[in-house]
């Protein structure tokens, strides 16, 4: 069996690491070529040890130089590479086959661009990336004829629901889309109990284990939101074809709804190996680790609306769908930026969604046509956030 050569960017990560486990199952499939992270050289190294990749990249000079220590010094052969053109050589190298796009946020953008542009098969985990670059995006993966298979739980969830003759964009078939949302920690309290809510609070999520960012995304719902207009993008499905209902347990990933009355639902333990592994397989399937569903344990599965009202962040990216032009590319951007200040206790988190909403209010909507304008765009919403929060922080 020829195995494949996979470039992990973000590797230190939940997604990265999820991954490196359900491929340290299976030697005789894959073989790393390279792992990428941020500030974890430590972690990387040890993930370097394990796996001899030919190079780890690293986005900081000083963090290369300790990387590059610390391999040496435990006699590995990986190469220490740095910088964002470095991570995009390694996304795009003509022998690597699969590129796991695991990176939190904007920054992923640029080296995930560079993976589906030439043709990978790209495991998307990295929604901020489809987001922010919308049908720019998907314009350069029907360009290249890469195959994108989503990993983010619920869109792998619908990918496995769909039909084998389903065509993006001309189906009579798939009327609506369900994405469940657990609800987060603070499932069921008003406005006024959040106010004061701290950090630490905020990421402790009942059901995943996940970074800060997503964590706090999950806290506000933006995360759901997110994954809408994710889910719009990838699926070429309207926003009013797609829906969100709270499911506290985390047992259903995915609802698909059929014109003949039929819903499949994909279910499975809250592990993020169990869309990796299907995802590096497919079509075929392999083991994750994760073990089937125990009914003896599962066995209530709740269902009921979201509250828009207390969670204002998902209604945002509705209208930011809606709105058309770079206004999800405004709304990922002003996310990003507030859920930053809050991690940082500079705003509360209440204020997330206030943020957002006044930058989505101070910009106008424009087309992006090229990679520069949607980093433009970021970059202007950016700083339209960074400004809104210093007021609010000196209030
Ligand atoms: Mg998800």
């Amino acid at each position: 069996m020829m195995r494949q050569l996979i470039t992990i960017l973000g590797s230190t990560g939940s997604i990265g690491s999820s991954s490196l486990d359900v491929i340290s199952q299976h030697p005789e499939r894959f073989e790393i070529f390279a792992l990428s992270a941020n500030l974890q050289y430590q972690t990387l190294a040890n993930q370097c040890l394990k796996f001899n990749p030919c190079y780890a990249v690293v986005m900081i000079p000083e963090v290369a130089n300790q990387l590059k220590q610390l391999l040496q010094s435990k006699g590995s052969k990986t190469q220490v590479l740095c910088g964002p053109e470095d991570l995009n050589h390694v996304a795009q190298e003509p022998a690597v086959d699969t590129v796991i796009a695991g990176i939190v946020g904007a920054v992923g953008l640029r080296a995930t661009l560079a993976a589906v542009e030439s043709g990978k098969k790209v495991l998307l985990a990295n929604k901020e990336s489809l987001v922010m670059a919308g049908n720019l995006f998907k314009q350069a993966v029907a360009r290249s004829g890469c195959t994108l298979l989503p990993i983010d739980s619920e869109h792998n969830g619908i990918f496995q629901c769909l039909p084998d003759n389903f065509k993006i964009g001309c189906n009579e078939t798939v009327i609506k889309l369900t994405l469940p949302a657990s609800g987060g920690p603070f499932l069921g309290w008003k406005e006024k109990q959040m106010r004061d809510v701290t950090p630490k609070e905020a990421c402790a999520h009942p059901n995943w284990q996940m970074g800060r960012k997503i964590s706090v995304d999950s806290a506000t719902l933006m995360n759901k939101g997110l994954e809408v207009i994710e889910a719009s993008l990838l699926f070429e499905m309207p926003a009013d074809s797609i829906e969100v209902v709270i499911h506290p347990q985390s047992i259903v990933h995915a609802f698909v709804h059929f014109a003949d009355g039929s819903t499949l639902a994909h279910m499975g333990v809250p592990d993020m190996r169990v869309p990796i592994a299907h995802a590096l397989a497919w079509p075929r399937r392999i083991k994750s680790g994760v073990e089937t569903l125990d009914f003896s344990v599962v066995s209530n599965l709740e269902f009921s609306p979201p509250d828009l009202e207390n969670f204002p962040c998902l209604q945002l990216a509705y209208d930011a769908l809606l709105s058309g032009g770079d206004a999800t590319t405004i709304l990922n951007a002003a996310n990003e930026t507030a859920v930053d200040a809050f991690l940082n206790s500079r705003i509360k988190f209440t204020q997330i969604s206030e943020i957002v909403c006044d930058t989505l209010t101070n910009s106008v909507f424009s087309p992006l046509k090229t990679i520069e304008e949607v980093e433009a765009s970021d970059a202007r919403a950016r700083l339209i956030s960074s400004k809104l929060i210093k007021a609010t922080a000196k209030q």
